[in-house]
């Protein structure tokens, strides 16, 4: 069997490394010239972490990635906790499986390397797939073709791979900017380096913040409900001045926090609600990851997700005939990733609500209360 993956992200690799290892011949095409250093903070949760134990990375996950500890969440405006979080060694070994917050650059380069080492010469770059039909052939925006038995889109947001074979609604503005920025620790006064991870609330504003690469770099992503802008690209530069201007009235330490961030490092982008697609397979296609199922932020499971697809992508593929697998595929995953999409998105409704103190009352509905750690992509019925 001869599978295409279209996208070079976290999903396609991970998928493409999970058939390789089960001895299926995989292509990555990928539209971008060179895999280079993009992105900023990720998190990995134990479903996600059992999917890179499995493909053998677990160990360079828990070397790269920070444990967080004890989050806090706290309210924008004083800085006071309204209530803390658990994500410490004790989560872990409950789930047997890593909790991490890591560099989204270095788990890609973990991807790719194992792609490399396990099925070398497989991904292919300046390859942007324009069109996909049904029956499993591919053309490409620099005049190639190709031809596989099995064409997985993961090819992210704007998937390509999708519009070919799917109508799909629009997505809709949500009246949400995002913005993520990196910021080195020791540009920080002391005391704000060191505050706890977690996020900050306050009516129609969310700030996130964890370390990366050992705390060398504070990761954050700050939401604000704003209709002014309305691109969703991942590498949309900002400047720290017109962020700020979002947050007259947060504590000092997220002030301190925006103001060290190079100007290299802030990007913004709009954030788009999507609802679930009806199918995701046509003929020898299917979907992957954000192609399949672009989620709201808010409980931090796109790369989670897109991992958990690709394992069991893999592991139907390699037990069952071609349709009779992706028709399995798509039935144990739709359910469950339609269930994140729609509560990341209540999530954040609850974050941003004109009253921060309610949050510390009542069940959160995060994703551990959601129960969405528990699942496990390696056994999952297929
Ligand atoms: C550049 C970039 C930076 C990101 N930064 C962050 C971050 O800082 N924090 C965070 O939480 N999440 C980030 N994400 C998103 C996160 O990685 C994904 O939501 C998640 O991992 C799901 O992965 P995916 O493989 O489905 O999609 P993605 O990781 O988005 O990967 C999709 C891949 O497909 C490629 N592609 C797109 N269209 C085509 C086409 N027509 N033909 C061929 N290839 C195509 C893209 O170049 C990309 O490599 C980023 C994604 C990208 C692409």
């Amino acid at each position: 069997m001869r599978v295409a993956l279209i996208g070079a992200g976290i999903g396609g690799l991970a998928a493409a490394l999970a058939l390789a290892r089960r001895g299926v011949a995989v292509t990555v095409f990928e539209q971008a010239e060179a895999l280079g250093e993009v992105g900023a903070g990720i998190t990995i949760s134990p479903n996600a972490g059992r999917v890179l134990d499995h493909l053998g990375l677990g160990a360079a996950v828990r070397a790269r990635g920070v444990l967080p500890g004890t989050q806090h969440i706290r309210d924008l405006a004083t800085g006071a906790t309204i209530r803390t979080i658990a994500r410490d060694a004790d989560l872990e070994a409950r789930h047997g499986a890593p909790y991490r917050h890591l560099h989204r650059a270095d788990l890609h380069a973990l991807l790719v390397a194992a792609v490399e080492a396990a099925a070398p010469g497989s991904i292919r770059l300046g390859h942007r797939l324009v069109a996909a039909s049904a029956d499993g052939r591919m053309r490409f925006g620099n005049g190639a073709e190709a031809e596989a038995d099995i064409v997985v889109g993961a090819d992210g947001v704007r998937s390509a791979v999708r519009d070919s074979l799917h109508a799909t609604a629009p997505p809709h503005f949500t009246g949400q900017v995002a913005w993520r920025g990196l910021v080195p620790a020791d540009a920080l006064p002391p005391e704000v380096a060191a505050e706890p991870p977690g996020i900050f609330i306050g009516p129609g504003r969310l700030v996130l913040r964890y370390p990366v690469r050992g705390g060398a770099l504070l990761n954050y992503a700050i939401f604000v409900e704003t209709a002014a802008w309305q691109e969703e690209s991942w590498s949309t530069p900002s400047t720290t001045a017109e962020l700020l201007a979002h947050l007259e009235t947060a504590c000092a330490s997220v002030r301190a926090l925006v103001a060290a961030t190079p100007p290299a490092w802030l990007f913004k982008w709009a954030l788009f609600a999507r609802e679930p697609l009806a199918r995701w397979t046509a003929g020898r296609v299917t979907l992957l990851g954000d192609a399949a199922h672009a989620m709201l932020p808010f409980l931090g499971q796109g790369a989670a997700t897109a991992l958990e697809d690709a394992l069991v992508l893999a592991r139907a593929l390699a037990s069952f005939p071609p349709a009779e697998a992706l028709a399995r595929y798509e039935a144990a995953r739709r359910e469950r990733t339609a269930m994140v999409q729609l509560h990341s998105r209540l999530l954040g409704l609850r974050f941003q609500g004109k009253n921060p103190e309610a949050l510390g009352r009542g069940p959160l509905r995060n994703e551990e209360e959601l129960g969405l750690f528990a699942y496990d992509p390696v056994t999952v019925a297929i």
